[in-house]
């Protein structure tokens, strides 16, 4: 079977050219075309000896995940289906702010966490999501976003932060999701600063620590509640690494992080988390850490069994925090127009799936305001 070259790092690109009896800058040649150009024609790739490119065309390819569903809506907002086999989708969504361009990427196809608020998890887990399908969807999105421009640099200020917060835990996908975070931070592919990429975890503890060693990139972690008793009936991987552990692990990521605090996520939840003394219980819990804390208003989906905490309530839980001097954001809900916070595009998925009777699931995917 021929190796699809979107799925190899720097490393594993080189160790292909070698197996070739090739010499290693050969890899760095073609990681550029393929990742700074967003090449995947081998005869475009013109330092490239036509006979290398003869022999590449039978050993190699380069395939990205197919765009599904492409929306746009009013704010910029502007969402990715991607077709990941099997009947299965995966969304992207990039969030166009003043100054910067955020792509939120997805790392699983479902998720096996099955926290109680998260739609995905809901839907249990299919398969770890391939390195050119986590790093192909920034590959997809830059090109349609007409952010390979050659080599002036503009794709770099286009798409300038990436957050692994879309479907799926990263950190459950560790082997992957670390090929993919080295191309996206390589400079000879997208040269993306480690501290504007940001891996989002439940709180994987021992994965925390891999990747502290193995690739440090900024942290947010979902917290979303202020003690074990909750978090076990929110975040059920709580039960397996409880809060004590967790915040630990967050100290140990500090030591080799490139920015010196953890974004801590916490999703609003109606008379569930988000009372004035569960944030006092908080700012009591992370005391110790250097920290920010990222509010998220719950996204609704059918057949969930929480509401929304209302905005002065929200507003409230927020004040407590800051007042206490922890640097507190409110997630902005973007995209509502194409209901890129919650699975509409899932409903076409569905519609047409029936029709062709493959099987698939709603998609859902809390569209995050950037976190740095
Ligand atoms: N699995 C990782 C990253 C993907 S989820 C994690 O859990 O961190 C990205 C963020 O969206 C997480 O903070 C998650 O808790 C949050 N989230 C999931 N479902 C949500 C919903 N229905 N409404 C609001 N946020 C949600
Ligand atoms: Fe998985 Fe994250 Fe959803 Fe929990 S919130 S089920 S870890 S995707």
């Amino acid at each position: 079977m021929k190796v699809n070259l979107l799925d190899l790092d720097a490393a594993g690109l080189t160790a292909f050219f070698a197996e070739q009896g090739e010499k290693p800058f050969r890899a760095r040649q073609v990681l550029r075309w393929l990742h700074r150009f967003g090449q995947a024609d081998f005869d475009a790739m013109t330092d490239i000896a036509r006979s290398l490119r003869e022999k590449l065309k039978t050993l190699a390819v380069v395939v990205p995940p197919a765009i599904i569903a492409d929306r746009v809506a009013d704010d910029g907002t502007r969402k990715f289906l991607f077709d990941v086999g099997g009947g299965n989708a995966v969304e992207a969504v990039f969030i166009p702010e003043e100054g910067r361009g955020t792509l939120c990427i997805s790392t699983q196809a479902g998720c096996a966490l099955d926290c109680s608020f998260c739609s995905t998890g809901k839907q249990g887990f299919n398969r770890n999501l391939t390195v050119a399908e986590i790093v192909g969807q920034l590959w997809q999105a830059r090109h349609a976003l007409h952010a390979y421009q050659g080599l002036d640099g503009q794709g770099e200020r286009v798409i300038s932060n990436v957050v692994l917060m879309g479907m799926g835990e990263p950190l459950a996908n560790l082997e992957h999701t670390v090929a993919a975070l080295r191309l996206m931070l390589d400079d000879n592919a997208y040269g993306l600063s480690r501290r504007r990429v940001t891996v989002s975890t439940s709180g994987l503890v021992p994965a925390m620590d891999r990747l502290r060693d193995e690739c440090p990139v900024a942290l947010a972690v979902s917290l979303h509640a202020p003690n074990d008793r909750l978090r076990d009936e929110l975040v059920p991987i709580n039960r397996k690494y409880p809060l004590r552990e967790l915040l630990a692990a967050c100290q140990r990521y500090l030591e080799k992080a490139p920015r010196d605090f953890v974004t801590f996520e916490y999703v609003m939840l109606d008379g569930v988390n988000d009372a004035d003394a569960q944030a006092r219980e908080l700012l009591a819990l992370t005391r110790a850490l250097p920290c920010k804390f990222n509010l998220i208003p719950f996204n609704p989906f059918p057949g969930s069994p929480y509401r929304r905490s209302p905005s002065v309530r929200i507003r409230r839980f927020a004040e407590i925090l800051i007042e206490a001097g922890v640097v507190t954001t409110t997630r902005k809900t973007r995209g509502d127009d194409i209901d890129a916070a919650c699975g509409q595009l899932a409903g076409l998925v569905l519609d047409r799936t029936q029709r062709t009777g493959r099987r698939s699931f709603p998609l859902q995917l809390a569209v995050q305001e950037a976190v740095s």
